[in-house]
């Protein structure tokens, strides 16, 4: 007898994991099962997170001038995409945008910065910024993405209390020299190693719309759940002009629904965040998706536009969950029992990153 998705949700709740014969059956659902994938996936969804949202908030401390080509990237050497250029904010430029983000419901900031890796003078710059974020607000997680970590840096922005680290491992070991040639997969993998050897959070996601198979996807994520990523960031690929995949348009909103469903049944208990390209890609099933994902980015991206900031809150709200942490305090095993609207925020949509 076939096995629906409601019996694997049932599966995986009772202790025993998705396989990858799983995950592409999810996949590769016909669209006329989609509200089947989503009820079962919201199932493992609520067990561990209930009804929050967590509310993330990009700070771009440096953009564009990388040295690195991955294809999919408006920073990358050789892309003439029309982004802002510049090197890093100054220290009050970073944590008046940090506090803008706050102020729009976000629990966690995200330092982003373009590059390989950052040297030992840019991670005590980044310190600092956290240093004098977190003496104002003491309660705010700080994940930072500075690219390849060498020896000793994990543990330097760790004492200076940073909590997580983000390096995204992008696709599959097996489709990733075709996106970048510049480093490689284990440089990535040593980078998320480290991170987790040192203490901090790893959140580690993928990009998918990048010319990867089915089983490629699946790979990804098995390696991201091998890794042990905590937060799992899953970008739709935004193909930028002047950039290699600028003509790449491989998505539809119902795979893109199917790949976060997937990435919930394999990793059912890790933060699932709906990332780059949430509104391009996923655009009217944004809702729907927030019954799989249990976490977004608030306003805009790194080199391009979200919707506003109000938008996405009122989105939350309207769907029945709440923002994790501005109202209510989550429960046991992250879920949040209570139903407490999330209206009355503060501020929001006031956050503008200063991107093209
Ligand atoms: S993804 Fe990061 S490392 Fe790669 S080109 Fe863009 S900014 Fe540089």
């Amino acid at each position: 007898m076939t096995t629906t998705f409601d019996q694997l949700a049932s599966r995986i709740l009772d202790g025993t994991p998705a396989t990858a014969d799983d995950a592409l059956a999810v996949l590769r659902a016909p669209d006329d099962a989609l509200l089947d994938v989503v009820a079962a996936a919201g199932r493992l969804r609520r067990r561990h997170f209930g009804n929050t949202v967590k509310v993330n908030y990009l700070v771009n401390l440096k953009s564009g001038l990388c040295p690195e080509n991955c294809n999919y990237c408006s920073q990358a050497l050789g892309s003439t995409a029309d982004i802002l250029k510049y090197k890093w904010l100054d220290t009050d430029e970073a944590l008046a945008q940090a506090a803008a983000g706050l102020r729009g419901g976000a629990t966690r900031v995200c330092m982003v910065s373009s590059g390989r890796g950052p040297t030992n003078k840019d991670v005590d710059r980044v310190a600092d910024m956290v240093g004098a974020i977190k003496a104002e607000n003491p309660q705010v997680e700080i994940c930072a993405c500075l690219g390849l970590l060498k020896d000793g840096q994990a543990e330097r922005l760790r004492d200076a209390g940073v909590d997580a680290y983000n390096h995204n491992i992008n696709t599959a070991e097996s489709h990733h020299d075709t996106i970048v040639q510049t480093h490689t997969y284990a440089d990535r993998v040593d980078t998320v190693t480290k991170v987790k050897a040192a203490g901090l959070s790893p959140c580690s996601g993928l990009i998918a719309g990048l010319g990867e198979t089915d089983e490629q996807l699946v790979e990804a994520l098995f390696a991201l759940k091998a890794l042990e990523s905590d937060s799992i960031p899953v970008n739709f690929l935004m193909p930028f002009d002047g950039t290699p995949y600028e003509n790449t348009w491989e998505l539809s909103p119902t795979r893109c629904l199917k790949i976060l469903a997937m990435a919930r049944f394999v990793c059912p208990d890790k933060e699932i965040r709906i990332a780059g390209g949430r509104e391009m890609h996923l655009r009217s099933l944004q809702a729907l998706a927030l019954n799989v994902a249990n976490s977004i980015f608030l306003g805009d991206y790194l080199t391009s536009e979200g919707q506003a900031a109000e938008a996405d809150l009122e989105m939350i709200r309207d769907n029945g969950f709440v923002v994790l942490g501005a109202e209510t305090e989550p429960g046991p095993d992250g879920a949040n029992s209570q139903h407490t609207p999330t209206a009355r925020r503060r501020g929001a949509g006031t956050a503008a990153l200063p991107n093209a």
